[in-house]
């Protein structure tokens, strides 16, 4: 029967050429080869206690929006914990609030942040976040050098200076989003638990960075709460 219906099977080779093509698109960004991400991600990675072996510097909501409110450019980049957190209205709605203080917002999405390809342009069309901010890591990484801030929310692998300099790294030669460019970074992440490859950040512990430890929906509702409370501060 499904051999004759030629509906189920143009439908069939259609969902298997669109595979085919997101696989290769994630060996592209990932820089790996199809055996490789075929195998699972990133190799035997392991951190034994589960966590950062260094302790990266952190601060609170009160601080970033001070920080915030005196820039001009900021470049937000999500990660995997933006969609776990479910916070894509919350991020809307602080880009929202910067743009009212007059402070540019524009965001760097890597190919493979999150857990699928495409997987953060998804979220940010579904909060209404207009695509004309959304830029590529290709087109934006330029634009870091001029940032005063990059507020990474969720992200970590994407943003690992390491996959440029590490060779022992598993994720040496991914390309990378160059958030460490920016004047100062804001990494917002619940714990010093590394993510999908399993490894230290060492953006993490720049002295240029500073971490707001939460779930990333928390976190960017005190933000804005501080920021509404901060007017004129800009
Ligand atoms: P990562 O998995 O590297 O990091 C995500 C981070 O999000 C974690 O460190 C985690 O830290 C944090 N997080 C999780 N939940 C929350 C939350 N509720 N609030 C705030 N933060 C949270 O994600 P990236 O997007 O940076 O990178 C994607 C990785 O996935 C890459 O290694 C990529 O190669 C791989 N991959 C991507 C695929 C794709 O097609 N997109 C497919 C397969 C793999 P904490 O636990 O401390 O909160």
């Amino acid at each position: 029967f499904i051999v004759s219906n030629v509906i189920l099977i143009i439908g069939g080779s259609l969902v298997g050429a669109s595979g085919i093509i997101l696989t290769l698109l994630m060996c592209e960004s990932m820089n790996r080869n199809i055996l490789n991400v075929l195998k699972g991600g990133f190799g035997n990675v392991s951190n034994t206690d589960n966590e950062y072996s260094k302790d990266p510097v952190s601060t609170t909501p009160e601080d970033v929006a001070i920080r915030l409110s005196y820039a001009e450019k900021v470049i937000i980049v999500p990660g995997y914990g933006m969609a776990v957190a479910q916070a894509q209205s919350s991020v809307k709605d602080l880009t929202d609030m910067l743009k009212n203080m007059g402070i540019q917002v524009k965001f760097a999405i890597h190919p493979v942040a999150g857990r699928m390809p495409g997987h953060m342009n998804v979220l940010l069309a579904e909060a209404n976040i207009s695509y004309d901010k959304l830029f590529d890591m290709d087109e934006i990484n330029d634009d870091f050098a001029t940032a005063d801030v990059a507020l990474i929310i969720g992200a970590n692998d994407v943003v690992n200076p390491a996959a440029r300099h590490d060779d022992s790294s598993p994720i040496y030669g991914m390309p990378i989003i160059a958030a460490d460019k920016a004047r100062t970074v804001f990494a917002i992440k619940r714990s010093k638990n590394p993510g999908f490859a399993g490894i230290d950040n060492e953006l993490y512990f720049s002295d240029r960075t500073w971490m707001l430890f939460g779930d990333a929906k928390h976190v960017l509702g005190e933000l804005v709460k501080q920021l509404s409370g901060g007017s004129g501060m800009h």
